[in-house]
């Protein structure tokens, strides 16, 4: 069966088709709804590469260009629409509403938008999302895959506040957590390296990119994470700060004369590695590391400290610990990130092996006699989706 997955943003469209679970054709719509638009075709078979810029009206003009791709006869995958069995969609939000991938139909749409005011920045682009696929591809059956849905087994100690109760009931202020689909997908190809059933399993996956997660997995199951309502909880990341205490937000309101937009802003996009070295990228970070700026030194070991500090959190909570992941672009490539998170933590029996960490060829970091196994997994997130649609048509 072919799937399309489909990840849609306000003005961006990022997609790729696969066959079973080989991918065909991927690409990017961006800049649609401006003057200029963008548009990136690959053929993966045939190493073919194709560009447009032009003026991208809207979602389905872009959907449409992507369709015109997929099926062009020298540089396309599909004979015909029709030969799209699904289409996947990446969405963010999912609330209490579901701990599973659905198929889309009237009630699950409806239920997706009841979830606008947790994510109101992404839920309503995914949405689009939806409702273009449906116009370009009616053939296909529409599927949503949440970013939220693993973490819907959290007990209930770990994903509610301490605010009153009928904050939760009736604004559903409680933790959630997301990058669900990165980290049910390294937990599953963790199980696949070590040759051990996931069921049987105690892992700490990082997620850590430009947003950065970690969860708890026992058995297969989340039973923590650190993000919580929204991304903005847990780990310091490119340019969240993470957790802070919670006063900070008034105290910055009160002093800088800032509105709960204004707010958001610094927490959101001027505080991490951004607000604490002036890029929230990790490459520059780490040259500005290695030329012994303190900034930087400071970012690295704040954000590290952090991990360590979850680490040792998660390992209370599990009551064990069989391997502990890293994924994501920090996580697959910074071997001086992966470094500082495990560095001291041997008396847990968590030991990097220096050498294979610099140079990793395959995943498995560890020192020979460390107890718990440290793993380098890249994640896929699209072929997780792709998993879930067949798992959801059956
Ligand atoms: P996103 O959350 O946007 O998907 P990614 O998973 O691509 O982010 O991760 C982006 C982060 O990974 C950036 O901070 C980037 O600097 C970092 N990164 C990517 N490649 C490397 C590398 N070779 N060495 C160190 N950091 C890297």
């Amino acid at each position: 069966m072919k799937t399309l997955v489909l990840n849609s943003g306000s003005s961006s469209l990022k997609y790729r088709l696969f066959s079973g679970e080989t991918p065909l054709a991927d690409g990017l719509a961006e800049q649609i709804g401006e003057p200029t638009g963008h548009l990136v075709y690959h053929n993966l078979e045939k190493k073919l590469e194709h560009n447009l810029t032009e003026p991208l009206k809207d979602h389905k003009e872009a959907l449409k260009q992507v369709l015109a791709f997929l099926t062009d006869p020298q540089l396309g995958v599909l004979a015909n629409p029709e030969e799209l069995g699904a289409v996947g969609h990446r969405v963010v939000h999912g609330g209490e509403h579901f701990s599973a991938s659905a198929l889309i139909d009237d009630e699950v749409l409806a239920a997706i938008h009841a979830c606008v005011p947790l994510a109101p920045l992404h839920n309503p682009a995914n949405i689009l999302g939806i409702e273009t696929a449906k116009e370009v591809f009616p053939k296909a059956k529409q599927i949503a895959v949440f970013d939220t849905a693993f973490h819907q087994s959290l007990p209930e100690r770990a994903y509610r506040y301490a605010l009153p109760e009928s904050h939760y009931k009736d604004l559903g202020i409680r933790r959630y957590g997301f990058h669900g689909t990165s980290h049910r997908y390294v937990a599953q190809e963790a199980a696949r390296f070590l040759g051990r059933p996931l069921e049987e399993l105690k892992l700490i996956t990082l997620h850590l990119g430009n947003g950065s997660s970690m969860a708890a997995i026992k058995g297969g199951r989340s039973i923590d994470t650190t993000m919580g309502l929204t991304p903005l909880e847990g780990l310091v990341m490119g340019t969240r700060s993470g957790d802070l205490d919670p006063a900070i937000p008034g105290f910055l309101a009160q002093h800088l004369s800032l509105d709960a937009a204004g707010v958001d802003q610094v927490l959101n996009k001027k505080s991490g590695f951004k607000g604490l070295t002036g890029s929230n990228d990790l490459r520059t970070i780490e040259a500005g590391y290695q030329a012994g700026g303190q900034a930087e030194r400071l970012a690295l070991e704040l954000a590290s400290y952090r991990i360590q500090k979850y680490i040792g959190a998660y390992l209370a909570i599990l009551g064990g610990l069989d391997a502990l992941v890293f994924t994501a672009g920090i996580g697959e490539h910074s071997a001086l990130f992966r470094k500082l998170c495990v560095e001291g933590l041997e008396h847990l029996g968590i030991e990097l092996d220096p050498q294979a960490n610099q140079h990793p060829h395959q995943p498995d970091l560890s020192a020979q006699h460390s107890k718990t196994k440290i793993l380098t997994l890249p994640t896929n997130e699209e072929l997780q989706i792709v998993r879930e649609c067949l798992g959801v048509i059956g």
